[in-house]
């Protein structure tokens, strides 16, 4: 790896919503910075998110079918 940042990753950014635009500093691997919003975040956001997302999905399975 020569590059000092890895970008191109084919996630969104936790604030703007952008897609491909989020960079990951190899000397700081908890830290995201979105070169869109140049917004920063750190990989604990992300697992938050995700967790929000696995609750609403877990909610789903159980959920009563609408039909
Ligand atoms: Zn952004």
């Amino acid at each position: 790896m020569t590059t000092k940042t890895q970008r191109g990753f084919a996630v969104r950014c936790l604030h703007c919503g952008q897609e491909e635009c989020v960079r990951l500093d190899v000397h700081n691997l908890d830290t995201f910075t979105c070169s869109s919003c140049d917004t920063e975040f750190s990989a604990d956001d992300v697992r938050a998110e995700i967790d929000r997302w696995a609750r609403l999905l877990a909610w789903l399975d159980t959920a009563p079918d609408a039909a």
